[in-house]
């Protein structure tokens, strides 16, 4: 209607026009009606985002243009597949150059620390992964103490951390510390040899340990089961802590949880590993070719390569390094501070007469705020 006809029509004929001129809207334009609430909806909506959901997806991004890292050790007697299991997780060949030593060399060879690394990119994902091996460890006639060099090795890993974070430039601290320790037990003893116990007594508060049963195919599953059973045994008997995996959360799904059960069970795992690839079924795949038949390295039934790969690189890396800062170096940094403070009460005890005054107590004010 015109400005001209608007001004002369009464009031009750103007008010069913705009009631039928709504009808007639809301007849033809149902959707964008309904478009309009909605947007509406969202602007009240956005009126109370502050923002901080994209939280999440911020750290993310920053992650991953940092890129992760890893150290993992591996130790073991010489000769229980330590490498090859290596390179078929890793899918690397991180030992081309490796000499071997023959057996007069090993009479009185010392353990040697070797670092290889590798950078990994898997779907624009960075890995910088350190493998740290321990050549020589239980090879030489007496092997007393022969642990020593690796436990030496994680403290000063710890020591250089703490000097670093303690230092100028805490921005760009490179973190050698060691996060995981495979431990290779012999497939062919009836448990844990006296070395074996030794050996994970001296780390166990000083690095997550994961022990495996090395060469899995030289057992038939009843044997496995056994050894399994005894070393699980024997763990608890000699009071060693292993690496304990986490408790499940309640709300997760079925699947995951019925994993994580299987992979609390499995442990400790019994592994395979190769260099090879061989024709399975008519699939290639990583396996050990013998006369009578196939050993796949990845096939859940033949052992449990998959699970340690899953827990290690794709359900517990990040746990792993947690334990890691916050239980195994916290302990070292814990002990550092304290007999840095009762070597320096000492020295003050002896030079100055002045008593260290105790610290003042926090007023209530400033305890709310610290809780
Ligand atoms: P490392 O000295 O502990 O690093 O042992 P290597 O990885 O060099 O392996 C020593 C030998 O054992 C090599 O001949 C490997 O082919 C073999 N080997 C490695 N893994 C396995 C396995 O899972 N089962 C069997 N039967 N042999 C293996």
């Amino acid at each position: 209607l015109g400005p001209r006809w608007l001004s002369v029509l009464p009031a009750a004929v103007m008010d069913s026009i705009i009631i039928q001129e709504r009808l007639v809207e809301r007849l033809l334009s149902p959707r964008t009606q309904a478009q309009r609430s909605h947007l509406a909806k969202l602007k009240d909506h956005e009126k109370q985002y502050v923002g901080f959901a994209t939280l999440p997806n911020q750290v993310h991004r920053k992650s991953v243009k940092k890129g992760f890292d890893f150290t993992l050790m591996v130790a073991g007697e010489s000769g229980l597949g330590k490498s090859t299991l290596v390179n078929s997780l890793f899918l690397t060949d991180l030992y081309k150059d490796r000499k071997l030593l023959n057996a007069e060399e090993r009479i009185n060879q010392t353990v040697e620390i070797v670092k290889h690394t590798v950078d990994i990119e898997e779907k624009g994902v960075k890995l910088k992964l350190t493998i740290v091996d321990t050549p020589g460890f239980g090879d030489a006639v007496n092997n007393t103490e022969c642990w020593k060099p690796i436990t030496d090795y994680i403290d000063q890993q710890f020591e250089q951390y703490f000097r670093d974070e303690s230092g100028l430039n805490r921005k760009n601290i490179q973190d050698n510390r060691v996060h995981c320790c495979l431990y290779f037990i012999s497939p062919f003893g009836h448990g844990l040899r006296p070395v074996d116990v030794e050996f994970m007594k001296a780390l166990h508060e000083k690095v997550n340990i994961v022990p495996l049963i090395a060469k899995a195919d030289c057992l038939i599953p009843s044997e496995i089961r056994k050894l399994k059973e005894r070393i699980r045994e024997e763990i608890d008997k000699f009071g060693i802590k292993v690496y304990q995996f986490p408790e499940c959360d309640s709300d997760e799904d079925e699947e995951f949880k019925q994993q994580d059960r299987e992979l609390k069970e499995s442990a400790p795992f019994a592994v395979i590993g190769s260099n090879t690839v061989v024709e399975a079924k008519g699939q290639r795949v990583r396996g050990r070719l013998y006369p009578w038949g196939i050993v796949e390295v990845e096939n859940q039934a033949h052992c449990d390569f998959v699970k340690l790969r899953n827990m290690l690189i794709r359900t517990h890396m990040h746990d792993l390094k947690d334990v890691t800062c916050d239980v195994h170096y916290e302990n070292y940094r814990a002990q550092c501070i304290q007999q840095m403070t009762s070597k320096l009460t000492q020295d003050n005890r002896i030079e100055s007469p002045i008593p260290i005054l105790p610290l003042p107590t926090p007023d209530t004010e400033t305890e709310k705020l610290i809780k």
